[in-house]
């Protein structure tokens, strides 16, 4: 089969020819219908050797995976073959009491199992075929369109989890603020629309993507720089109550900082690095609190795909072949995608 994968530190990932998977016992293996690409593949891919190793390359791509399922492994139960399923990414040990709520994001095992998402450390969905290590990490998909929703399993779930987190903050009245606006941050900005009362205030750095903004459904858009705290503040005199951060480098987190109210919620969900100041008399807004989410829980993902199914949250897709899926890398690293890219293999 055709794969994606991402072989050697420093180089761009190229298309290979894999020996097709078969599922073991318990597997699940799919014929990939669609795999969307992360800013956190580009990531992955700009780490030092060291770093890296603990990917396992030569990695086969790509974290949000769609398919039918195809084949399955000795003693699987509960799907059948034909079945159109998305892939729950952060798989865990599915013992552990995180994993017993959902929460197979936060396993307590996974690190010390060795278990890894796929396209993060096991072969990825930007291939023909992906093999699921269990059953439960399968969402039934029914009759949304793969390539259309794929990347809601990540770039919908992520923003998702982030937002649940701050909602009863989010109250008629409110304003929340989403600093990037790409694939995570434009989904972002519909489900802020879809569950909650706030008013939504989108900033980036590029034309492009504030003008999406808007059209997701941003009530107000403007330029990420040094005039974007007097711009909020214009719009939110006391500051805003929640702001979800896709991008969280030291200038975005000292923004973020800056124009929250008290009880305001700082979500850094972007894979950078930066310090933020907390304390009484560090300048933080009373009794703000800052955290860093990772990807979400089972059942919210179940929860995002009836957000699709209700017409409430639409993935704007930029479709791209597995040949071409090395162009589509270099769009999201030049930052001029629409959206999300999405693979089909
Ligand atoms: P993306 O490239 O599609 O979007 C990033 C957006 O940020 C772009 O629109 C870009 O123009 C904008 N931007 C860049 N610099 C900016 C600045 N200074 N101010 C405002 N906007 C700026 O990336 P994505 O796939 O949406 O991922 C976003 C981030 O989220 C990445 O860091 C990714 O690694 C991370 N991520 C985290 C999780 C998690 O679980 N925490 C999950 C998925 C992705
Ligand atoms: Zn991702």
């Amino acid at each position: 089969m055709k794969a994606l994968q991402y072989r050697a530190v420093g180089q761009e990932p190229e298309v290979v020819e894999l020996e097709t998977p078969e599922p073991g016992p318990g597997q699940v293996r799919l014929k990939v219908t669609a795999a969307g690409a992360c800013h956190s593949d580009s990531f992955v891919m700009s780490l030092p050797e060291e770093a890296a190793a603990g990917y396992h390359l030569p990695l086969t791509l790509g974290h949000e995976g769609a398919g039918i399922v195809d084949k399955l492994g000795d003693g699987v139960i509960g799907v059948s073959v034909g079945e159109a399923v998305a892939v729950y990414g952060p798989w865990g040990c599915g013992y552990c009491y995180n994993c017993a709520q959902g929460k197979e994001n936060y396993c307590e095992n996974a690190a010390a199992l060795g278990i890894q998402p796929p396209g993060l450390g096991a072969p990825g969905a930007m291939a023909e075929y992906l093999i699921v290590d269990n059953a439960r990490h399968l969402v039934p998909l029914g009759d949304l369109d793969p390539v259309q929703n794929v990347a809601l399993t990540d770039a919908g779930l992520t923003p998702y989890h982030a937002i649940k987190y701050a909602i009863d903050r989010l109250a008629p009245g409110s304003t929340a603020v989403v600093i990037g606006a790409g694939g995570l941050g434009h989904v972002a900005i519909q489900i802020l629309r879809a569950i909650t009362s706030a008013r939504v205030i989108a900033l980036d750095v590029s034309e492009q993507k504030l003008e999406l903004a808007r059209e997701v459904g941003a009530h107000h858009v403007f330029a990420s720089d040094a005039t974007a705290a007097d711009n909020v503040r214009s719009v939110a005199p006391h500051g805003v109550d929640a702001v979800f951060d896709f991008v969280v480098i030291q200038p975005t987190i000292d923004l973020g900082q800056a124009i929250l109210g008290s009880e305001g919620r700082q979500l850094l969900v972007g894979v950078g690095a930066g310090s933020a100041k907390v304390g009484v008399v560090s300048g933080n807004p009373y009794e703000s609190s800052i955290m860093a989410p990772y990807w979400g829980s089972r059942s919210e993902l179940f929860e995002v795909l009836e957000l699709a199914r209700n017409g409430s949250v639409t993935v704007e897709t930029e479709v791209f072949s597995l040949d071409d899926a090395p162009e589509a890398y270099r769009r999201l690293h030049d930052g001029t995608l629409r959206g999300r890219a999405v693979v089909v293999p």
